[in-house]
């Protein structure tokens, strides 16, 4: 296999699930599978549920939350706000699967209440690029090019905002959606523009679309379903477009069920890697491996 080139298409929580269900045979690839990602607690990782803003940055470093540097999905000055953050106001381990969505939401706006008293006393903030400790892939690869990646650029989510108001107020779904839909549009776009410009060994393009998607419109599988096959349509355009060198690698930091977020990923390549349940963090060094090799 001689790799010169990786394309990564980084979806947030693509559901190994429905990849699997609707058998959508571009995002399946030739090798595919779910991922085990950085959630554990002795790699320091101390939020209740897989979350973007932790595990892109892992993933894109290889390293866990403590050595990367960020365990939490905001910044606390004394841990000790975020202990009982976690104690009081989110949902503990076990109790967490037999809550509804609805429960859940009643708590996630207590949650965003306190949160929002904290940060608007500047006491917390969202983590940012100066807080990842280590080296990204980006850069150590020379020619690396990367866009909208979570805590690493500053863009990763136009449509945050977008997605709270829809959950608290159905008027806004509909408006969500173009929004959804503008961001599919637009990365997409930038993707097939990169593709063609060939000025890199590695790019990497993130799309927060389905995350959104999958929160918003948790109870409509036909609404998700839409989504999933915009995403297929896309890669099997991607495919026909790139040379035979190139790696196409696809992941997502999290699949989503009942709008609730599960806790292995997906990822799946165009070229033979070999690999069985492999963790997220492991793809950092693989890439690596890949692209090392053409200078040696
Ligand atoms: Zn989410």
């Amino acid at each position: 296999m001689k790799v010169k080139k990786v394309l990564i298409l980084g979806l947030d929580a693509l559901e190994y699930d429905l990849v699997e269900k609707w058998d959508l045979k571009n995002l399946k690839q030739e090798e595919y599978g779910k991922t085990i990602l950085p959630i554990s607690r002795e790699d320091g990782y101390l939020y209740p549920e897989p979350a973007t803003v932790i595990v892109w940055p892992c993933f894109i470093t290889g390293m866990p939350p403590k050595k990367m540097g960020i365990q939490t999905v905001k910044i606390y000055p004394f841990n000790i706000l975020y202990k009982f953050y976690l104690k009081y106001i989110y949902p503990q381990e076990g109790e967490k699967k037999k809550r509804s969505i609805k429960d859940k939401s009643v708590y996630r706006k207590l949650m965003d209440n306190i949160s929002n008293i904290i940060s608007s006393l500047h006491l917390s903030r969202e983590p940012n690029r100066e807080d990842i400790k280590v080296p990204s892939m980006f850069d150590v690869i020379p020619n690396s090019i990367h866009r909208h990646i979570p805590t690493y650029d500053k863009d990763a989510f136009p449509n945050r905002g977008m997605v709270v108001k829809a959950l608290e107020n159905s008027m806004y779904k509909p408006i969500f959606e173009k929004h959804a839909i503008k961001e599919f549009n637009e990365r997409t776009k930038e993707v097939i523009e990169y593709i063609e410009k060939n000025n890199w060994n590695l790019f990497m393009e993130y799309f927060s679309v389905l995350d959104g998607i999958q929160h918003v419109f948790y109870n409509k599988p036909n609404k998700i379903a839409k989504f999933y096959l915009m995403f297929d349509e896309f890669v099997g355009k991607v495919r026909e477009k790139i040379d035979d060198d190139t790696l196409l690698l696809i992941v997502s930091d999290h699949g989503q069920k009942r709008g609730l977020h599960t806790d292995y990923g997906f990822y799946s390549a165009n070229k033979p890697l070999g690999l069985k349940n492999p963790k997220l963090i492991d793809f950092r060094w693989i890439i690596e491996d890949i692209l090392g090799k053409n200078e040696r």
